[in-house]
């Protein structure tokens, strides 16, 4: 059977396509389309609005570097509230911790869970097997509004970019509402989106500057993600009394004994090294 083409522009004349055996599935929720495909080198993959969400072959990337620096600096982190993260892969990675109590996940698009239940049980199959998992379907912003101040331990907002459904959650408000839900040593991880093409580096550049003017602590560091666009993709770290580095932890996050194929103690180091042009747009407002 002859494949067919999935594609995406990552600016205007720049596309990415994949040759897909299967269009598993579509829909439009009341929030966005939603597209399950099935392709031989990246397996089944899933895109939001036309956009490469996660895919079987690099999804272990990102959900490594969402989730395990964080822990690597503070290892008595409890309490958890992901934002976003429908597919599931962040609170996979957090459930590996067996200390952790409350797993807490605000997803606004109840679809993206179900179908990736179905589609995707790589990244989805803990969701309705850890008891610690409470999944709400609503906007991550009106949540954190409403949430108690220093309920949570770590927010990883595990979001799409900053447009539709995402947009919300890169704004002043929203990071000013995360701090306020956090406890005194809290950290917050965000999807920084990218610096290399200039659409992406001007929502990393405002996302920087916003989350710069609400927390004391704030780094960037980098990962290497293929199917996102350029590939060089970014996650904030920000927090009251934590530094990436200066408290960094790695024998206590080595003595969890979790096996990662991406994140490493070596590599936590490494990641918040970044490029000059990278530091430069950051700092150069
Ligand atoms: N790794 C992906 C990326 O970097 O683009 C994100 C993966 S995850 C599937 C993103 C999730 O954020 C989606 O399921 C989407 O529905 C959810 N989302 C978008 N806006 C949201 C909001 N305001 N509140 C809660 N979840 C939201």
């Amino acid at each position: 059977m002859s494949k067919k083409v999935y594609t995406v522009p990552w600016v205007d004349d720049v596309h990415f396509s994949i040759l897909y055996d299967e269009h598993l599935h579509q829909e439009t929720s009341p929030f966005q389309t939603i597209d399950f495909y099935k392709s031989e080198t990246f397996g089944t993959f899933f895109t939001l609005d036309g956009l490469m969400m996660v895919n079987e072959k690099d999804e272990f990337i990102y959900h490594d570097m969402i989730t395990h620096v964080a822990f690597a600096v503070n290892p008595k982190i409890e309490n958890v509230l992901i934002i976003g993260g429908g597919d599931g892969g962040t609170a996979r990675e957090v459930s590996r911790y067996s200390h952790v109590k409350q797993i807490d996940m605000v997803e606004i698009d109840e679809r993206v869970v179900r179908l990736s239940q179905k589609y995707l049980p790589i990244t989805a199959e803990k969701l309705d097997q850890d008891a610690r998992i409470n999944l709400y379907f609503e906007d991550g912003l009106a949540y954190v509004k409403n949430k108690a101040a220093k309920s949570y331990d770590l927010i990883l907002v595990d979001s799409t970019d900053p447009i539709g459904p995402g947009e919300g959650l890169f704004t002043k408000d929203f990071y000013d509402n995360c701090a306020r839900a956090l406890t005194d040593d809290g950290i917050l991880i965000n999807q920084h989106e990218s610096p290399y093409f200039e659409s992406y580096a001007h929502e990393m550049k405002r996302a920087y500057q916003k989350i710069k003017s609400t927390f004391p602590i704030q780094a960037v560091y980098q990962f290497h993600q293929p199917t996102y666009p350029s590939g060089h993709w970014l996650f904030g770290f920000a927090s009251k009394k934590y530094h990436p580095l200066q408290d960094h932890k790695p024998e206590a996050w080595e003595a969890f004994n979790l096996k990662t194929k991406y994140y490493n103690s070596d590599l936590h180091k490494g990641c918040f090294m970044l490029p000059t042009y990278v530091k430069e747009a950051l700092e150069n407002e």
